[in-house]
């Protein structure tokens, strides 16, 4: 069982973040956690 079933990668910094469904949320919603970039939905991978 894997807590983080996601990748987000952020365009701007380039980091490749492991994130739970709703922190994928979150993040696409408040952009990323690393850089604060405005982050465009559809960058995630499964
Ligand atoms: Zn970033």
């Amino acid at each position: 069982m894997t807590p983080h079933e996601h990748e987000f990668t952020c365009s701007d910094c380039g980091r490749a973040i492991p994130v739970t469904e709703a922190m994928l949320e979150a993040t696409l919603r408040h952009g990323c956690p690393v850089c604060g970039a405005t982050v465009e939905g559809g960058k995630a991978t499964a």
